[in-house]
């Protein structure tokens, strides 16, 4: 994969500050420091998931405190599931990374703690009768709040340090959550990631003669490739379609590809003209009947294939259901009209 952070693709100084909101969140609420806290407080303080946000706001509405259940109960229901093994191994490194940062804490607010009794003294015996007692009272305080810089200098660069690392962790957490979003066979998008894509897409603006394209296409007569050739000479023509949607998405266009299931993909086009959109279309269509399926042995060409698409644009008033429902609609029509085609809503 070109960018890993298909998630989380904030910059490393927004992640920083993201970070400190995080920390503080976590601070806030009694459920314990790991990586699915993390996860769920990273995402709400970057406002990228609406629904999670949403259902955080509410239930501090009537609950100030989230404790772990309401955490686990957030991240199960809004943010998507990850490699358990993977998200073992980064959850105890982030819990010694949190660990470390609490002792560090702890130690500081301790000297914090004796700083203030000295000056409580030193405000008493100010006060009080006996102003000859002021005079140690003010060295020990003097003394007391240089330990207390060099401590909070300690805690200052041990945060430092433990945000780099933290940020380490965050970026591998990351990519194992990209990998999630990814089809195995077909290194596009899948059925998840898809959905995603397309909710963000929904969200954004577009500019004036241009909207938001969804292409669902399907590779044509299919089931007789299987039959004919088997179910593995199938998977290569799946993963070979997936390399030419790969092959036409323009590297930082904001475009994806995906596989929507089976032997169904799409491709989403943010803010894009009816031209762009039916030229892109066009260039999948003729790359895929362009391929040559070749026997791995004797290298000779066994089959070729065709593909249909269909095409909608997102209008006023459309959710995620009723635009993939016009595409499959066009994607209905191109199959009608006689397959290697792309037809427009
Ligand atoms: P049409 O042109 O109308 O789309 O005909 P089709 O044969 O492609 O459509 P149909 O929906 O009848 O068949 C789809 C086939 O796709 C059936 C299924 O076995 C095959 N298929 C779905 N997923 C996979 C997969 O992961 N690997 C393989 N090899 N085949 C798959
Ligand atoms: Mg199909
Ligand atoms: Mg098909």
């Amino acid at each position: 994969m070109k960018n890993s952070n298909l998630r989380y693709s904030q910059s490393k100084e927004k992640s920083a500050e993201l970070l400190r909101m995080v920390l503080g969140h976590m601070g806030q609420h009694d459920a314990a420091f790991n990586p699915l806290t993390f996860t769920v407080w990273f995402e709400y303080a970057a406002g990228m998931n609406k629904q999670l946000n949403q259902a955080v706001d509410e239930r501090l509405q009537s609950q100030p405190r989230l404790g772990d259940a309401d955490l686990l109960n957030l991240y199960q229901l809004h943010v998507a599931e990850v490699d358990p093994q993977a998200m073992h191994r980064i959850g105890s490194e982030l819990q010694r990374v949190m660990q470390s940062l609490g002792d560090k804490a702890s130690l500081a607010g301790g000297q914090a703690g004796e700083f203030g009794v000295q000056l409580e003294t030193l405000v008493s015996e100010l006060l009080g009768a006996n102003n000859k007692l002021a005079i140690p009272a003010v060295a020990k305080v003097i003394e007391g709040s240089a330990r207390m810089r060099s401590s909070a200098q300690a805690l200052e660069s041990e945060v430092k340090v433990n945000q780099l690392e933290i940020q380490r962790l965050q970026g591998e957490l990351a990519r194992v959550r990209d990998e999630s979003l990814l089809d195995a066979l077909t290194q596009v998008l899948n059925r998840k990631g898809f959905e995603q894509k397309l909710a963000s897409m929904l969200e954004q603006p577009v500019g004036p003669g241009r909207s938001h394209w969804l292409v669902m296409f399907d590779l044509d007569h299919f089931k007789k490739v299987n039959d004919t050739h088997g179910h593995v000479m199938g998977d290569r023509v799946l993963q070979a379609l997936g390399e030419v949607l790969r092959s036409c998405v323009p590297a930082n266009s904001g475009i994806s590809a995906a596989r929507y299931g089976g032997e169904e993909f799409s491709m989403l086009m943010p803010d894009t003209t009816q031209q762009e959109c039916s030229k892109l279309a066009e260039l999948v269509r003729t790359r895929t009947k362009a391929l040559k399926i070749r026997d791995r042995r004797t290298q000779v060409v066994v089959l070729t294939v065709t593909v249909s698409g269909g095409m909608a644009s997102m209008h006023a008033g459309d959710d995620a259901q009723t635009l993939t429902a016009r595409a499959d609609a066009a994607l209905y029509r191109s199959k009608q009209a006689g397959r290697d085609r792309i037809t427009g809503d």
